[in-house]
């Protein structure tokens, strides 16, 4: 049997205890479905049924803001040591279901095994880094004067809600699950509805490895009902936030009667510069793998090739028929590069640019069109003799979809970069360090990698500027958004005071 035919075998069996049930909420460690109503996912291979999930409404988010609110008095006062321990029982139960989580994902995302199969065993990662931190959430300073001992300690900030999107959930659902939890949070997840399947299995693999009933809560639903009203209800002190830009200013108004601290990692139309003096090979590897990996559905990729004039010609045929050749395939064959798009109606949105492009006097040089495979696929597309003013320049496509610019010198480089109203990631390829490190200071973005992928360290800072967010993840960063920092002073002996009223 062949790895693929294996792969389709085993993702059934996973995918039974889904078929013909309702995916239930968890609130308050218990499965329940609501209200009763439902709303059907997808896989992407061909649109056929997955499964019916439960469709939570205001009241199952007010039960598990409430379930949140009475195991926060218990957790925030567990040990660091204690929540460490879980957490790394979290993590090990994750890495024995590693396949379970990958197969599932890939049949109701259209993510490829490929980057899928470390999928799992990434989000296992993140609760192991902030299971190791636990301990020292609380830490604070140390701010003595002559008079006072000043010192400060960090305290969870309370239930918070986490509310993420389609493309890859599982791992970006424990990028942010894991902190809040090591923090001394409890969460109410909401997850997207294109793709909900596996925060489910997030959510009964975290109880079975001992998570207090109501540390982490799910509610299934749409954004503009259970999203909704998790953003507005009073209890939930904290919005970690990922997705789409106007998404996040909604959020920011339905926050704002109840003074919501939010946390937004947004869209992205990020520029990777290619210098004439670059080791062009390399680059070319990392522009494509960029933007075509995780079906370009990916918030960091490069979907604006910036390359320096000079090189445009060549560089941009050789992309072409490298990108001619990307293996377009069902997402569990372990060959394919690019799977199926996630839904219809993004698929449409994808394929609305062809137009604008070859309106605008832009080249599509490669795909533009549906692949034979089915009503989800797109071939991988490059569109090249583009302007930065052109809509597949500044808008975010989100799909297997690279705009190629020219530019003349350095000082154009940079302004084509910035000329976006968003600001995530850029990547830079130059042989000389000088410039490298001038371009890496003036562009805009939260996140530069040098002459490198996209290469994830998780202490560093996560996060973009302008449209692209607000807030940091990763590390210590992390720990500033679900905590409070309290100073408490402490008098030393009889400093003066001040007598009124003698
Ligand atoms: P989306 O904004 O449509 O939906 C994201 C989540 O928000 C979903 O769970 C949805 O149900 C919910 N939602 C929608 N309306 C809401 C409302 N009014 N109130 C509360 N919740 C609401 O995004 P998407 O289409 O699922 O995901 C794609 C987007 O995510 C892209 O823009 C991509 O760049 C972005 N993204 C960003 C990062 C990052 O780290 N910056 C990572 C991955 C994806």
């Amino acid at each position: 049997m062949s790895e693929f035919d294996r792969n389709v075998v085993r993702a059934q069996e996973y995918l039974k205890r889904f078929r013909g049930k309702t995916v239930s909420h968890l609130i308050g460690g218990k499965h329940e479905s609501g209200n009763g109503a439902t709303f059907e996912t997808l896989s992407p291979v061909d649109n056929s049924v997955l499964a019916k999930v439960a469709r939570g409404t205001r009241a199952e988010i007010d039960r598990a803001a409430e379930a949140g609110k009475r195991a926060f008095a218990s957790w925030r006062k567990t040990s660091g040591e204690k929540r460490r321990d879980i957490m790394h029982q979290i993590a090990d139960a994750i890495e024995a279901r590693a396949e379970e989580i990958a197969l599932v994902e890939c049949m109701d995302t259209g993510q490829p095994i490929r980057y899928m199969s470390k999928a799992a065993l990434r989000g296992a990662e993140n609760f192991r880094f902030y299971a190791d931190r636990a301990p020292e959430a609380a830490d604070g300073l140390s701010l003595p004067t002559g008079t006072h001992l000043n010192y400060t300690i960090r305290e969870p900030i309370g239930p918070v809600g986490v509310i993420t999107p389609w493309n890859t959930p599982f791992m970006l659902s424990t990028w942010k699950i894991a902190p809040a939890l090591a923090a001394g949070c409890t969460v109410v997840h909401k997850p997207a509805e294109w793709s909900p399947l596996t925060a489910s299995l997030l959510a009964e693999i975290a109880l079975e490895a001992g998570l207090p009933a109501g540390v982490l809560n799910v509610v299934h639903g749409f954004g503009e009902d259970a999203g909704r009203a998790l953003t507005e209800h009073p209890d939930i002190k904290a919005i970690g936030f990922v997705g789409e830009t106007t998404t996040g200013s909604a959020i920011m108004a339905q926050g704002s009667q109840t003074l919501k601290r939010v946390h937004f990692e947004l869209g992205g139309k990020n520029p990777v510069i290619v210098f004439d003096d670059a080791d062009l090979e390399r680059a070319l590897d990392a522009v494509l793998f960029m933007i075509y990996s995780l079906n370009g559905e990916r918030c960091t990729s490069s979907s604006r090739a910036l390359v320096h004039a000079s090189i445009y010609k060549e560089f941009s045929a050789k992309a072409a028929e490298r990108v001619k050749k990307i293996r377009v395939g069902h997402p569990l064959d372990p060959g394919t590069e690019i799977g199926p798009l996630i839904h219809p109606r993004h698929v449409e949105k994808v394929l609305s640019y062809v137009d604008a492009a070859r309106s605008a006097g832009a080249t599509v040089a490669a795909g533009g069109i549906r692949s034979s495979l089915g009503d989800n696929y797109v071939e991988p597309t490059l569109y090249t003799g583009a302007h930065n003013s052109m809509k597949i320049a500044q808008e975010e496509i989100f799909g297997p979809v690279l705009t190629m610019i020219p530019f003349a010198d350095e000082q154009e480089a940079l302004s084509i970069a910035n000329d976006v109203r968003y600001g995530l990631t850029a990547y830079i390829w130059t042989r000389d360090v000088g410039r490298a490190h001038r371009v890496a200071q003036s562009v805009e973005a939260g996140m530069v990698w040098v002459n490198s992928e996209n290469v994830r360290h998780l202490p560093t800072p996560f996060g973009g500027v302008k449209n692209s967010g607000i807030g940091r993840d990763g590390g210590d960063y992390s720990f500033d958004f679900y905590m409070e920092t309290k100073n408490i002073a402490i008098a030393l002996g009889d400093h003066k005071i001040s007598r009124l009223g003698v």
